[in-house]
Protein backbone atom coordinates (compact mmCIF):
# COMPACT_ATOMS: atom_id res chain seq x y z
CA UNK A 1 0.00 0.00 0.00
CA UNK A 2 1.47 3.35 -1.00
CA UNK A 3 1.68 5.76 2.13
CA UNK A 4 -0.57 8.17 0.05
CA UNK A 5 -3.41 6.05 1.62
CA UNK A 6 -2.62 5.77 5.03
CA UNK A 7 -5.32 6.71 7.56
CA UNK A 8 -5.49 6.08 11.20
CA UNK A 9 -8.28 3.56 10.79
CA UNK A 10 -6.42 2.18 7.75
CA UNK A 11 -3.16 1.69 9.82
CA UNK A 12 -4.84 0.53 12.53
CA UNK A 13 -6.58 -2.48 10.40
CA UNK A 14 -3.32 -3.07 8.75
CA UNK A 15 -1.24 -3.91 12.18
CA UNK A 16 -4.14 -5.74 13.59
CA UNK A 17 -4.29 -7.63 10.21
CA UNK A 18 0.17 -8.29 10.80
CA UNK A 19 -0.01 -7.09 7.24
CA UNK A 20 3.06 -4.17 8.49
CA UNK A 21 4.41 -3.44 11.73
CA UNK A 22 5.06 -0.24 13.39
CA UNK A 23 8.63 0.02 12.67
CA UNK A 24 8.03 -0.81 8.66
CA UNK A 25 5.48 1.99 8.80
CA UNK A 26 8.04 4.34 10.06
CA UNK A 27 10.27 3.19 7.80
CA UNK A 28 8.10 3.29 4.76
CA UNK A 29 7.59 7.36 5.78
CA UNK A 30 11.19 8.25 6.38
CA UNK A 31 12.04 6.84 3.25
CA UNK A 32 9.60 9.11 1.74
CA UNK A 33 10.94 11.84 3.46
CA UNK A 34 14.60 11.22 2.57
CA UNK A 35 13.42 11.47 -1.07
CA UNK A 36 11.23 14.34 -1.11
CA UNK A 37 11.96 16.55 1.67
CA UNK A 38 15.24 18.29 0.10
CA UNK A 39 12.81 19.62 -2.13
CA UNK A 40 10.14 20.68 0.08
CA UNK A 41 11.55 21.64 3.03
CA UNK A 42 8.75 20.45 5.28
CA UNK A 43 11.39 19.24 7.80
CA UNK A 44 14.16 20.62 9.81
CA UNK A 45 14.81 17.66 12.02
CA UNK A 46 14.24 13.93 12.44
CA UNK A 47 14.26 12.18 15.59
CA UNK A 48 14.45 8.61 14.01
CA UNK A 49 15.87 7.09 17.24
CA UNK A 50 13.00 8.24 19.00
CA UNK A 51 10.43 7.41 16.58
CA UNK A 52 11.62 3.60 15.81
CA UNK A 53 11.69 2.57 19.38
CA UNK A 54 8.23 4.05 19.72
CA UNK A 55 7.54 1.73 16.55
CA UNK A 56 9.09 -1.28 18.52
CA UNK A 57 7.50 -0.78 22.01
CA UNK A 58 4.23 -1.03 19.70
CA UNK A 59 5.25 -4.28 17.62
CA UNK A 60 6.13 -5.63 21.00
CA UNK A 61 3.75 -4.66 23.21
CA UNK A 62 0.61 -6.19 20.43
CA UNK A 63 2.91 -9.02 19.94
CA UNK A 64 2.70 -9.98 23.77
CA UNK A 65 -1.10 -9.73 23.11
CA UNK A 66 -1.89 -5.84 24.73
CA UNK A 67 -4.45 -4.17 22.53
CA UNK A 68 -3.37 -1.04 20.35
CA UNK A 69 -3.72 2.15 21.86
CA UNK A 70 -5.89 4.76 19.80
CA UNK A 71 -3.36 6.67 17.32
CA UNK A 72 -1.09 3.06 17.04
CA UNK A 73 1.77 3.78 15.02
CA UNK A 74 0.52 6.98 13.10
CA UNK A 75 3.68 9.02 12.05
CA UNK A 76 2.91 12.32 13.02
CA UNK A 77 5.11 15.69 12.20
CA UNK A 78 5.20 18.49 14.90
CA UNK A 79 5.89 22.16 14.14
CA UNK A 80 9.36 23.21 15.66
CA UNK A 81 7.60 25.88 18.28
CA UNK A 82 6.77 22.49 20.34
CA UNK A 83 9.19 21.66 22.77
CA UNK A 84 10.66 18.05 22.09
CA UNK A 85 13.13 16.29 24.23
CA UNK A 86 16.28 15.36 22.83
CA UNK A 87 15.08 17.20 19.65
CA UNK A 88 16.01 20.40 18.58
CA UNK A 89 13.61 22.62 18.39
CA UNK A 90 14.49 26.26 16.56
CA UNK A 91 10.91 28.36 16.34
CA UNK A 92 12.15 28.75 12.98
CA UNK A 93 14.59 30.82 14.28
CA UNK A 94 18.77 31.70 13.94
CA UNK A 95 18.13 32.41 17.88
CA UNK A 96 17.35 28.79 18.91
CA UNK A 97 19.81 27.04 15.98
CA UNK A 98 21.48 24.66 18.94
CA UNK A 99 18.25 24.51 21.10
CA UNK A 100 17.52 21.35 22.30
CA UNK A 101 15.11 21.06 25.10
CA UNK A 102 15.02 19.46 28.24
CA UNK A 103 11.06 18.20 28.64
CA UNK A 104 8.13 17.78 26.12
CA UNK A 105 5.30 20.01 25.74
CA UNK A 106 2.41 18.05 26.90
CA UNK A 107 0.58 17.49 23.36
CA UNK A 108 3.55 15.64 22.25
CA UNK A 109 3.08 13.64 25.41
CA UNK A 110 -0.44 12.62 24.81
CA UNK A 111 0.09 11.68 21.20
CA UNK A 112 2.93 9.22 22.13
CA UNK A 113 0.85 7.91 25.08
CA UNK A 114 -1.45 7.30 22.66
CA UNK A 115 0.80 5.33 20.48
CA UNK A 116 1.50 8.27 17.80
CA UNK A 117 5.14 8.11 15.91
CA UNK A 118 7.20 11.19 16.21
CA UNK A 119 8.83 11.57 13.03
CA UNK A 120 10.09 14.98 13.28
CA UNK A 121 9.94 18.93 13.64
CA UNK A 122 8.42 20.99 10.70
CA UNK A 123 9.69 24.21 8.94
CA UNK A 124 7.52 27.59 9.90
CA UNK A 125 7.85 31.33 10.49
CA UNK A 126 10.48 32.31 12.59
CA UNK A 127 8.54 32.50 16.37
CA UNK A 128 4.60 31.25 14.19
CA UNK A 129 5.40 34.88 12.93
CA UNK A 130 4.08 35.17 9.15
CA UNK A 131 1.90 33.55 6.66
CA UNK A 132 3.89 32.38 3.52
CA UNK A 133 6.95 30.11 6.01
CA UNK A 134 9.15 32.96 3.97
CA UNK A 135 9.94 34.30 7.51
CA UNK A 136 12.06 30.98 8.74
CA UNK A 137 15.59 31.13 8.99
CA UNK A 138 15.97 27.69 7.13
CA UNK A 139 14.99 28.52 4.14
CA UNK A 140 10.87 28.55 2.75
CA UNK A 141 8.46 25.11 2.12
CA UNK A 142 7.76 24.33 -0.80
CA UNK A 143 3.72 24.00 -1.26
CA UNK A 144 3.30 20.39 -2.71
CA UNK A 145 0.49 21.44 -4.80
CA UNK A 146 2.29 23.82 -6.43
CA UNK A 147 6.37 24.40 -5.84
CA UNK A 148 6.91 27.51 -6.98
CA UNK A 149 4.14 28.60 -4.41
CA UNK A 150 4.24 29.18 -0.61
CA UNK A 151 2.44 26.46 1.39
CA UNK A 152 0.84 29.03 3.59
CA UNK A 153 1.96 30.11 7.28
CA UNK A 154 3.07 29.97 10.25
CA UNK A 155 2.78 26.08 10.33
CA UNK A 156 3.72 25.28 6.70
CA UNK A 157 6.04 22.62 6.96
CA UNK A 158 3.34 20.45 8.92
CA UNK A 159 0.49 21.30 6.07
CA UNK A 160 2.71 20.70 3.31
CA UNK A 161 4.12 17.34 4.76
CA UNK A 162 0.60 16.38 5.56
CA UNK A 163 -0.89 17.17 2.06
CA UNK A 164 2.53 15.68 0.40
CA UNK A 165 1.97 12.41 2.67
CA UNK A 166 5.02 12.53 4.79
CA UNK A 167 3.16 12.56 7.70
CA UNK A 168 -0.26 10.88 8.61
CA UNK A 169 -1.08 14.00 10.79
CA UNK A 170 0.96 17.04 12.31
CA UNK A 171 0.09 19.55 14.99
CA UNK A 172 0.79 23.79 14.20
CA UNK A 173 0.17 26.73 15.52
CA UNK A 174 -2.62 28.88 15.13
CA UNK A 175 -2.51 32.66 16.73
CA UNK A 176 -3.98 34.60 14.27
CA UNK A 177 -4.75 31.79 11.17
CA UNK A 178 -1.59 29.68 11.37
CA UNK A 179 -3.07 26.41 11.16
CA UNK A 180 -6.03 27.12 8.84
CA UNK A 181 -4.73 29.34 6.08
CA UNK A 182 -0.90 26.98 5.27
CA UNK A 183 -4.05 23.69 5.48
CA UNK A 184 -6.19 25.90 3.16
CA UNK A 185 -3.21 26.94 0.83
CA UNK A 186 -1.86 22.96 0.95
CA UNK A 187 -5.67 21.57 0.56
CA UNK A 188 -6.08 19.76 3.96
CA UNK A 189 -8.34 20.10 6.62
CA UNK A 190 -6.70 21.93 9.81
CA UNK A 191 -8.23 22.53 13.07
CA UNK A 192 -7.99 25.62 15.32
CA UNK A 193 -9.53 24.26 18.82
CA UNK A 194 -11.17 26.61 21.35
CA UNK A 195 -9.00 28.64 23.25
CA UNK A 196 -8.24 26.69 26.53
CA UNK A 197 -8.91 23.27 24.95
CA UNK A 198 -5.89 22.22 24.37
CA UNK A 199 -2.51 22.72 26.99
CA UNK A 200 0.16 25.35 25.17
CA UNK A 201 2.25 23.63 28.04
CA UNK A 202 5.90 23.66 26.19
CA UNK A 203 5.26 25.72 23.53
CA UNK A 204 7.61 28.32 22.50
CA UNK A 205 5.10 31.92 23.16
CA UNK A 206 4.29 34.05 20.62
CA UNK A 207 1.01 35.83 21.95
CA UNK A 208 0.06 34.03 24.86
CA UNK A 209 -3.79 35.18 24.73
CA UNK A 210 -3.91 33.70 20.88
CA UNK A 211 -1.88 30.70 20.70
CA UNK A 212 -3.36 27.41 20.07
CA UNK A 213 -2.08 24.43 18.99
CA UNK A 214 -4.40 22.17 16.76
CA UNK A 215 -4.23 19.35 14.27
CA UNK A 216 -3.76 19.05 10.53
CA UNK A 217 -4.85 15.47 8.79
CA UNK A 218 -5.63 13.75 5.78
CA UNK A 219 -9.45 13.02 7.21
CA UNK A 220 -11.57 15.46 8.77
CA UNK A 221 -11.84 11.87 10.81
CA UNK A 222 -8.54 11.90 11.96
CA UNK A 223 -8.59 15.83 12.63
CA UNK A 224 -11.07 14.76 15.20
CA UNK A 225 -9.07 11.52 16.24
CA UNK A 226 -6.09 14.19 17.04
CA UNK A 227 -7.99 16.54 19.03
CA UNK A 228 -9.49 14.03 21.09
CA UNK A 229 -6.18 12.76 21.90
CA UNK A 230 -4.76 16.43 22.58
CA UNK A 231 -7.67 18.03 23.90
CA UNK A 232 -8.03 18.53 27.75
CA UNK A 233 -7.52 19.94 30.92
CA UNK A 234 -3.30 20.06 31.88
CA UNK A 235 -2.25 21.22 35.42
CA UNK A 236 1.03 22.48 33.57
CA UNK A 237 -1.50 25.23 31.68
CA UNK A 238 -3.33 27.52 33.69
CA UNK A 239 -5.65 28.49 30.70
CA UNK A 240 -6.40 25.17 29.99
CA UNK A 241 -9.78 24.47 30.76
CA UNK A 242 -11.34 22.13 32.53
CA UNK A 243 -15.15 21.56 30.32
CA UNK A 244 -15.42 18.29 29.96
CA UNK A 245 -13.87 16.55 26.26
CA UNK A 246 -16.68 15.08 24.38
CA UNK A 247 -16.35 11.89 22.59
CA UNK A 248 -15.50 13.62 18.74
CA UNK A 249 -16.39 10.84 16.31
CA UNK A 250 -20.21 10.10 17.24
CA UNK A 251 -20.68 13.43 18.45
CA UNK A 252 -19.46 14.87 14.85
CA UNK A 253 -21.42 11.96 13.29
CA UNK A 254 -24.89 13.17 13.20
CA UNK A 255 -27.19 14.31 10.46
CA UNK A 256 -26.61 18.22 9.32
CA UNK A 257 -30.27 18.69 8.10
CA UNK A 258 -32.02 21.46 9.57
CA UNK A 259 -28.41 23.08 10.46
CA UNK A 260 -28.46 27.10 10.20
CA UNK A 261 -25.34 28.57 8.29
CA UNK A 262 -24.29 31.82 9.29
CA UNK A 263 -23.27 34.05 6.00
CA UNK A 264 -21.43 37.35 6.92
CA UNK A 265 -21.75 39.76 4.87
CA UNK A 266 -18.15 41.37 5.81
CA UNK A 267 -16.44 38.47 4.21
CA UNK A 268 -17.96 38.56 1.22
CA UNK A 269 -17.34 41.82 0.03
CA UNK A 270 -14.04 43.14 -2.11
CA UNK A 271 -10.18 41.54 -1.84
CA UNK A 272 -11.30 38.27 -2.31
CA UNK A 273 -10.19 36.46 -5.70
CA UNK A 274 -12.53 35.60 -7.65
CA UNK A 275 -11.96 31.58 -8.31
CA UNK A 276 -11.74 31.61 -4.15
CA UNK A 277 -15.63 33.25 -3.77
CA UNK A 278 -16.61 30.80 -6.21
CA UNK A 279 -15.69 28.18 -4.72
CA UNK A 280 -16.92 28.88 -1.11
CA UNK A 281 -20.44 29.82 -3.07
CA UNK A 282 -20.35 26.61 -4.47
CA UNK A 283 -19.71 25.26 -0.67
CA UNK A 284 -22.64 26.94 0.50
CA UNK A 285 -24.73 25.59 -2.33
CA UNK A 286 -23.47 21.96 -1.25
CA UNK A 287 -24.34 22.40 2.71
CA UNK A 288 -28.03 23.51 1.16
CA UNK A 289 -28.50 20.66 -0.53
CA UNK A 290 -27.88 18.78 2.42
CA UNK A 291 -30.82 20.14 4.09
CA UNK A 292 -28.94 23.25 5.99
CA UNK A 293 -29.88 26.68 5.58
CA UNK A 294 -28.05 29.63 4.88
CA UNK A 295 -28.57 32.65 6.92
CA UNK A 296 -27.92 36.42 6.48
CA UNK A 297 -25.77 37.57 9.51
CA UNK A 298 -23.97 40.95 10.03
CA UNK A 299 -20.41 41.02 11.91
CA UNK A 300 -19.89 44.69 12.04
CA UNK A 301 -16.60 44.85 13.96
CA UNK A 302 -14.78 42.67 11.50
CA UNK A 303 -12.72 45.16 9.53
CA UNK A 304 -10.80 46.08 13.14
CA UNK A 305 -9.61 42.63 13.69
CA UNK A 306 -6.23 42.87 11.85
CA UNK A 307 -5.43 45.98 13.13
CA UNK A 308 -6.26 44.88 16.87
CA UNK A 309 -4.26 41.82 16.28
CA UNK A 310 -1.47 43.21 15.08
CA UNK A 311 -1.67 45.49 18.13
CA UNK A 312 -2.22 42.64 20.17
CA UNK A 313 -0.34 39.95 19.23
CA UNK A 314 2.78 42.66 18.79
CA UNK A 315 2.46 43.73 22.27
CA UNK A 316 2.39 40.22 23.79
CA UNK A 317 5.42 38.98 21.58
CA UNK A 318 7.31 41.34 22.73
CA UNK A 319 7.54 40.27 25.89
CA UNK A 320 7.19 36.64 25.81
CA UNK A 321 10.25 37.24 23.35
CA UNK A 322 12.29 38.68 25.84
CA UNK A 323 13.42 35.55 27.29
CA UNK A 324 15.75 35.45 24.66
CA UNK A 325 18.50 37.08 25.71
CA UNK A 326 21.93 35.17 25.08
CA UNK A 327 21.66 34.21 28.76
CA UNK A 328 19.36 31.09 29.53
CA UNK A 329 18.75 29.93 25.55
CA UNK A 330 20.24 29.18 22.49
CA UNK A 331 22.64 32.08 20.73
CA UNK A 332 24.87 34.21 22.35
CA UNK A 333 26.90 36.84 20.92
CA UNK A 334 29.36 38.16 23.56
CA UNK A 335 30.33 41.72 23.59
CA UNK A 336 32.25 44.45 25.62
CA UNK A 337 29.76 44.87 28.13
CA UNK A 338 26.27 43.06 29.24
CA UNK A 339 23.69 45.80 26.87
CA UNK A 340 25.92 44.99 24.33
CA UNK A 341 26.20 41.46 24.47
CA UNK A 342 21.74 41.53 24.82
CA UNK A 343 21.96 43.47 21.62
CA UNK A 344 24.47 41.70 19.23
CA UNK A 345 22.72 38.54 20.85
CA UNK A 346 19.57 39.57 19.89
CA UNK A 347 20.65 41.68 16.99
CA UNK A 348 22.24 38.65 15.31
CA UNK A 349 19.72 35.96 15.98
CA UNK A 350 16.24 37.66 15.10
CA UNK A 351 15.05 38.26 11.62
CA UNK A 352 13.68 41.62 10.44
CA UNK A 353 9.92 40.13 10.61
CA UNK A 354 10.65 39.35 14.44
CA UNK A 355 12.29 42.51 15.07
CA UNK A 356 9.36 44.66 13.10
CA UNK A 357 6.83 43.13 15.70
CA UNK A 358 9.13 43.39 18.67
CA UNK A 359 9.37 46.77 18.00
CA UNK A 360 5.50 47.26 17.09
CA UNK A 361 4.80 45.83 20.65
CA UNK A 362 7.17 47.75 22.51
CA UNK A 363 5.85 50.49 21.01
CA UNK A 364 2.21 49.84 21.59
CA UNK A 365 2.89 49.06 25.44
CA UNK A 366 4.68 51.94 25.79
CA UNK A 367 3.99 54.79 28.48
CA UNK A 368 1.91 57.65 26.56
CA UNK A 369 0.61 55.23 23.85
CA UNK A 370 -0.81 51.88 26.20
CA UNK A 371 -4.30 54.02 26.55
CA UNK A 372 -4.63 55.20 22.61
CA UNK A 373 -3.17 51.38 20.95
CA UNK A 374 -2.90 48.70 23.50
CA UNK A 375 -6.34 49.80 25.72
CA UNK A 376 -8.36 50.69 22.83
CA UNK A 377 -7.42 47.50 20.44
CA UNK A 378 -8.71 45.54 23.63
CA UNK A 379 -11.58 46.70 23.65
CA UNK A 380 -12.06 46.32 20.62
CA UNK A 381 -11.66 42.82 20.62
CA UNK A 382 -14.46 42.59 22.95
CA UNK A 383 -16.75 44.16 19.85
CA UNK A 384 -15.62 41.40 17.66
CA UNK A 385 -15.92 38.63 20.31
CA UNK A 386 -19.61 39.91 20.77
CA UNK A 387 -19.97 39.62 16.96
CA UNK A 388 -19.59 36.10 17.30
CA UNK A 389 -21.67 35.51 20.25
CA UNK A 390 -24.64 37.48 18.24
CA UNK A 391 -23.85 35.23 15.14
CA UNK A 392 -24.18 31.99 17.13
CA UNK A 393 -27.60 33.07 18.64
CA UNK A 394 -28.53 33.19 15.05
CA UNK A 395 -26.34 30.42 13.50
CA UNK A 396 -24.81 26.86 14.66
CA UNK A 397 -21.64 27.84 12.84
CA UNK A 398 -20.06 31.12 10.37
CA UNK A 399 -18.86 29.96 6.27
CA UNK A 400 -16.11 32.26 5.22
CA UNK A 401 -13.53 31.54 2.87
CA UNK A 402 -10.03 30.87 5.03
CA UNK A 403 -7.89 32.97 3.25
CA UNK A 404 -9.12 35.90 0.39
CA UNK A 405 -6.57 34.43 -2.03
CA UNK A 406 -5.28 31.04 -3.19
CA UNK A 407 -1.45 29.85 -2.46
CA UNK A 408 0.80 33.29 -4.24
CA UNK A 409 3.87 33.10 -5.62
CA UNK A 410 7.21 32.90 -3.34
CA UNK A 411 8.67 36.19 -3.15
CA UNK A 412 6.11 38.29 -4.41
CA UNK A 413 4.72 39.85 -1.26
CA UNK A 414 8.16 39.75 0.96
CA UNK A 415 8.81 43.76 -0.04
CA UNK A 416 5.25 44.37 1.62
CA UNK A 417 4.47 43.46 5.60
CA UNK A 418 0.95 44.58 5.26
CA UNK A 419 -0.17 42.68 2.22
CA UNK A 420 1.26 39.79 3.75
CA UNK A 421 -1.18 40.79 6.91
CA UNK A 422 -3.90 40.79 4.85
CA UNK A 423 -3.67 37.26 4.10
CA UNK A 424 -5.06 37.13 7.75
CA UNK A 425 -8.17 38.55 7.35
CA UNK A 426 -11.23 36.20 7.57
CA UNK A 427 -8.85 34.45 10.60
CA UNK A 428 -7.91 36.69 13.04
CA UNK A 429 -11.25 37.96 14.05
CA UNK A 430 -12.15 34.18 15.56
CA UNK A 431 -8.19 34.22 17.17
CA UNK A 432 -9.04 37.44 18.83
CA UNK A 433 -12.53 35.55 19.84
CA UNK A 434 -11.14 32.87 21.36
CA UNK A 435 -13.98 30.36 19.27
CA UNK A 436 -12.88 27.53 17.37
CA UNK A 437 -12.67 27.04 13.55
CA UNK A 438 -11.85 24.13 10.67
CA UNK A 439 -10.39 25.00 7.01
CA UNK A 440 -11.72 22.02 4.73
CA UNK A 441 -10.69 21.95 1.31
CA UNK A 442 -13.86 22.87 -1.02
CA UNK A 443 -12.14 22.56 -4.30
CA UNK A 444 -9.07 23.99 -7.07
CA UNK A 445 -8.72 27.14 -8.81
CA UNK A 446 -8.01 26.53 -12.61
CA UNK A 447 -4.50 26.38 -11.85
CA UNK A 448 -4.96 23.52 -9.22
CA UNK A 449 -4.55 25.99 -6.75
CA UNK A 450 -6.14 24.26 -3.34
CA UNK A 451 -8.79 26.50 -1.61
CA UNK A 452 -10.12 26.54 1.65
CA UNK A 453 -13.35 26.87 3.44
CA UNK A 454 -14.26 27.93 7.31
CA UNK A 455 -16.36 26.89 9.58
CA UNK A 456 -16.33 28.75 12.59
CA UNK A 457 -18.22 27.38 15.55
CA UNK A 458 -18.58 28.64 19.41
CA UNK A 459 -16.74 28.24 22.24
CA UNK A 460 -16.02 24.64 22.56
CA UNK A 461 -18.05 23.77 19.54
CA UNK A 462 -15.44 21.41 18.07
CA UNK A 463 -17.74 18.83 17.47
CA UNK A 464 -20.53 20.85 15.73
CA UNK A 465 -17.41 22.10 13.25
CA UNK A 466 -16.39 19.07 12.87
CA UNK A 467 -20.19 17.71 12.41
CA UNK A 468 -20.26 19.58 9.11
CA UNK A 469 -16.78 19.59 7.79
CA UNK A 470 -17.32 15.53 8.05
CA UNK A 471 -21.11 15.93 6.06
CA UNK A 472 -19.20 18.57 3.59
CA UNK A 473 -16.44 15.63 2.75
CA UNK A 474 -18.45 13.00 2.24
CA UNK A 475 -20.59 14.57 -0.03
CA UNK A 476 -17.60 15.32 -1.93
CA UNK A 477 -16.78 18.62 -1.18
CA UNK A 478 -13.13 18.57 -0.63
CA UNK A 479 -13.27 17.74 -4.60
CA UNK A 480 -15.59 21.02 -5.24
N1 LIG B 1 -0.01 35.32 9.85
C1 LIG B 1 -0.27 35.75 11.19
C2 LIG B 1 0.94 36.47 11.75
O1 LIG B 1 1.84 36.65 11.04
C3 LIG B 1 -0.65 34.60 12.05
C4 LIG B 1 0.49 33.84 12.56
C5 LIG B 1 0.05 32.74 13.46
O2 LIG B 1 -1.12 32.39 13.52
N2 LIG B 1 1.00 32.21 14.19
O3 LIG B 1 0.96 36.83 12.89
Amino acid sequence: MSPAAWTVASIRRALEAKTISARELTKEFYARISLENPRLNCYLALSPERAYARADAIDENFRRGESLPVLAGVPVAIKDVLSTRGTTTTAGSRILENYVPPYDCTVVERLETAGAIILGKTNCDEFAMGSSNENSAYGPVLNPAAPDRVPGGSSGGSAAAVAANLAVAALGTDTGGSIRQPGALCGVPAMMPTYGRVSRYGLIAFASSLDRIGPFAQTTEDVARVLQVIAGRDPMDATSAGAPVPDYLPASNQPVKGLRLGIPKEYYGEGIDPQVRKKTEAAIERFNRLGCQPVEIRMPHTAYAVPVYYLIATAEASSNLARFDGVRYGLRVNGANLSEMYRKTRGTGFGSEVKRRIMLGTYALSAGYYEAYYLKAQKVRSLIARDFAEAFKKADVVLTPTSPVPAFKLGERTADPLTMYLADIFTVPGSLAGVTAISVPCGKTAEGLPVGLQIYGPHFGESRVLQLARAFEAAGGFAG
